[in-house]
């Protein structure tokens, strides 16, 4: 990475910006928003986790309850090296006001566990998970924290999450979601983040007269999201011209052989050889030639020092938190249109609610059922958003947090504020 890859906010300074600026524009109360600047609870546990060698380490696994103002407590668990307090801070906050805007009976909140996965075994892997299941389960259930994959964890984590809650607790599969099908996960809820995306990029490009039939896309990062965004856009005839993984990036102007670089994913690094691509950096990926670029990987990768080298005419944030607030001023400035966050990743969590549901009720949708209510939901989040932009002159950052701090605020004056 080049030297202007730095950040210029943390991923915790991005998300207090968006808040403030919209809870300044809604005029919301300042005892309000005192509580809605911090989260509600922060737990810090020991995962101590015997290792393979019989040696023992102990993990750091963070759970961070944001607001429970609109329902449980609701947001994935990180499994990664970077994770400490205030990132999990930063994306719990955000999970509040992304279930708000997507109107999911949810509150926010996040957890993390500081480990490099490609370090620990298997066994070490689910000693570990089960771990900080023990170490969070005192404000976890059913209706009070759920869980759910993130960034390093996916099904296999939930189903060890649920079975270690199931020792205790007894059967209650709504204790987290995204787990396998088989263990009352919903169809759909693996690709739905990405289906998400491409379903809100598609309502943005249609306001912007963007044709999405040929417009060439970029996406940072091709893990669970960006992988299944590129699916997702091709299936609407978008051109997929670069993709990046940790390594590197690979570009090829006239499009990429997608399911080659679907295939490579799954088996680890996606890499250029034998392919008919150009090998390109993560940082030349963000300012190559395309009108769409979906930044899927980790947060604050368009800042103050490179966004103007975006090419771009739309962003759609597959990650939380790409973009820094001087990144997206100097959008605002350019004319690049940029799908927040919190509405283009909200596809996730909102499948989650089809899944909490079902397994309440006992009751398994269809995949046509999962598809058509995600798609009238981000099409209404979307739909809300763009025309509250329009209305205050606004971008759709600021208007998608002025609604969702505004039903926040709602719901916590309805319920008599002071709720716990
Ligand atoms: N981790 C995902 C997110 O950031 C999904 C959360 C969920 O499904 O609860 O939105």
């Amino acid at each position: 990475m080049s030297r202007t890859a730095r950040p210029d906010a943390t991923e915790l300074e991005t998300v207090d910006a968006a808040f403030r600026a919209g809870a300044e524009a809604i005029g919301l109360a300042d005892d309000l928003r005192t509580v809605l600047a911090t989260p509600h609870r922060e737990i810090v546990a020991q995962v101590p986790v015997r290792m393979d060698s019989e040696s023992l380490r102990v993990f750091a696994v963070y759970r961070v309850q944001h607001s429970s103002a609109r329902g449980p407590y609701k947001g994935g668990i990180r499994f990664h090296p970077s994770v400490e307090r205030d990132e999990v801070r930063a994306l719990a906050s955000a999970m509040t006001w992304k279930t708000a805007l997507a109107d999911v009976p949810f509150g926010g909140a996040k957890g993390g566990i500081t480990l490099d996965r490609k370090e620990l075994s298997q066994g070490e892997l689910q000693r570990a998970t089960r771990g900080a299941l023990r170490g969070l389960q005192k404000v976890l259930g059913p209706h009070r924290d759920i869980m759910a994959p993130d960034m390093g964890s996916g099904p296999a984590e939930m189903a060890w999450l649920m079975d270690e809650y199931h020792r205790v607790e007894g059967y209650t599969p709504a204790i987290v979601t995204g787990k396998p099908e088989e263990l009352g996960g919903t169809c759909g809820r693996l690709e739905a983040t990405g289906e998400g995306l491409a379903i809100a990029a598609r309502e943005a490009a249609g306001e912007i007269g963007l044709d999405l039939g040929g417009a060439r896309v970029a996406i940072q990062g091709f893990g669970n999201v960006g992988s299944h965004a590129a699916e997702a856009l091709r299936r609407l005839g978008a051109v997929i011209v670069a993709v990046s993984d940790v390594e590197g990036a690979v570009h090829n102007p006239s499009g990429l052989d997608l399911p080659e670089l679907l295939r490579r994913a799954r088996t680890g690094i996606i890499g250029h050889d034998g392919m008919d691509v150009e090998a390109i950096t993560n940082e030349e990926l963000l300012a190559i030639d395309c009108e769409l670029l979906v930044p899927a990987a980790v947060g604050g990768v368009l800042h103050g020092g490179n966004a103007d080298a975006v090419r771009a005419e739309l962003i759609v944030e597959g990650a939380n938190n790409p973009t820094t607030p001087a990144a997206d001023a100097i959008f605002a400035e350019n004319g690049v249109t940029v799908l927040p966050d919190i509405l283009a990743n909200a596809g996730g969590v909102i499948v989650s609610y089809f899944e909490w549901i079902q397994n309440l009720q006992n009751v398994s949708w269809t995949r046509e059922h999962v598809d058509q209510e995600l798609e009238a939901r981000m099409v209404r989040a979307f739909g809300v958003t763009h025309h509250r932009a329009l209305h205050d002159g606004a971008t759709l950052r600021e208007a998608a947090y002025r609604i969702a701090i505004e039903r926040v605020a709602a719901a916590l004056r309805l319920r008599g504020f002071e709720y716990t």
